[in-house]
């Protein structure tokens, strides 16, 4: 059986970036990944401005000033921000000047405002020597006409569109979002508002819902939904629909119906209509996955108890939808640390397993405990859930106190 380090390496090795961009309004892009290089149009600052409310002077007539040696100016007109370019600064004078308002020619520092005291109407008394340059942005300072200030292939988080906007972009280039099918299976499910209860032996269908909303948590669009019956046929049907279609879904994600029950169809058809390249992997919960390709779309078969369909799209499916939307590698991956733990954790050898859990720091330090059950159908213990523990293939028992590595999923 595969590790779930070779099933990922390869699912990454098939998942391609998705060619193609589109131009979306900026707050559209937050998220997704730029497919343009930015450069910027203007410098930034655009002009010298200063960085705090205050006085401009000539440096070199605030010599010798200090708390109670003031020099004392005559006041030129005050300089509000957004002010145009205002005058030259007369010799021998000291204008009011706010934060962002450009500075005057001639002007080259800024006193601070709680450096200063006004005494006599129509000067003010400077009570600190000024050095050349203080207190003031200098044009291009941060960004110079031209420079490249975000390379295409970078994500777009806040910052960015912050940058993006400073250089005046409404619009922006990003990768294509990866469109997304999504098929659950089984006789036993049904619509989440058919009775309640709902019908006798009938469950609601959840994967459907929790499986969307971690297309969509991953920033792919869910393109199109379908349950079917455990049929060989609908099956088929289904798949053949969305991978065939003149504009085929880049992924299609199934839940259920993927083990070696008697009526277990999803790998007899993947295997009519593409490739499987794998089956099964060496993890709890969640070992029957099958990964492969119809047509151009990949395709996972998630097995259909609800929390390990979770875990191996966790583990599997989301990197996957980030590859193709253009993330770095660096940034597909959940960030890791070492937690304590706080409880006993029983675990068989053989299979790596992925603990639902609570991890919280404190003290300087993370602490993790499981949030309860851990069947492989019990959700509610994923609810309470901000990780996984990731208990090693070929470790026995863990106790309290020791040391676990944990996933986190924010
Ligand atoms: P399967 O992998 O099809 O054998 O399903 C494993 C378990 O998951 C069974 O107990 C199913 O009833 C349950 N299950 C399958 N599909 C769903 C679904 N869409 N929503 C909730 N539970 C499901
Ligand atoms: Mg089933």
């Amino acid at each position: 059986m595969l590790s779930v380090d070779q099933a990922l390496a390869i699912i990454l090795d098939r998942t391609p970036v998705l060619a193609g961009s589109n131009n979306v309004g900026l707050l559209m892009s937050l998220g997704r990944i730029l497919a343009e290089d930015i450069r910027a149009d203007i410098a930034i600052p655009p002009f010298d401005n200063s960085a705090v409310d205050g006085y401009a002077v000539r440096a070199e007539e605030t010599a010798g000033a200090g708390p109670d040696s003031p020099v004392s100016l005559p006041t030129a007109p005050e300089i509000p921000a957004g002010s145009d370019l205002p005058g030259p600064l007369l010799p021998g004078t000291a204008a009011r000047i706010m934060t962002g308002a450009p500075v005057p020619p001639g002007a080259d520092a800024i006193v601070m405002v709680e450096d200063i005291t006004r005494d006599l109407p129509g000067f003010v008394q400077i009570r600190a020597e000024a050095r050349s340059s203080d207190y003031i942005r200098y044009a291009g300072e941060d960004v110079k006409p031209e420079d490249l200030v975000l390379a295409s292939g970078v994500r777009i988080r806040a910052a960015e569109i912050g940058m993006l906007a400073t250089m005046g972009r409404t619009h922006v280039l990003t990768v294509r979002r990866p469109r997304v099918g999504i098929l659950s299976t089984g006789d036993e499910v049904v619509d989440v508002d058919e009775g309640v209860p709902p019908p006798p032996g009938k469950i609601r269908n959840s994967n459907q819902w929790a499986l969307a909303a971690m297309v969509r948590e991953a920033g792919a669009v869910v393109e199109a939904r379908i349950h079917v019956r455990d049929d060989l046929f609908a099956t088929e049907k289904a798949l053949s629909a969305w991978a065939f279609a003149d504009n085929p879904v880049d992924v299609i994600v199934s839940a259920g119906g993927v083990s070696v029950g008697d009526h277990d169809y999803v790998k007899p058809a993947l295997e009519k209509l593409g490739t499987m390249e794998l089956w099964k992997v060496a993890m709890k919960p969640g070992k029957p996955l099958a990964f492969g390709t119809i047509g151009s779309t990949l395709f996972f078969g998630l097995p259909g108890n609800p929390v390990s369909a979770m875990v191996t799209f966790e583990l599997f499916v989301r990197p996957a939808l980030l590859k193709l939307a253009g993330f770095l590698s660096e940034d597909v991956a959940r960030s890791r640390v070492r937690a304590e733990l706080t409880e006993t954790i029983r675990h068989v050898r053989g299979r790596r397993e992925f603990v639902r859990a609570r991890t919280i720091t404190t003290g300087g330090r993370y602490v993790t405990s499981a949030t309860g059950a851990q069947g492989s159908g019990l959700l509610h213990s994923m609810t309470r859930a901000n990780s996984f523990m990731i208990v090693p293939e070929e470790a026995g028992d863990l106790h309290a106190g020791d040391s676990v590595e944990v996933m986190l999923l924010t």
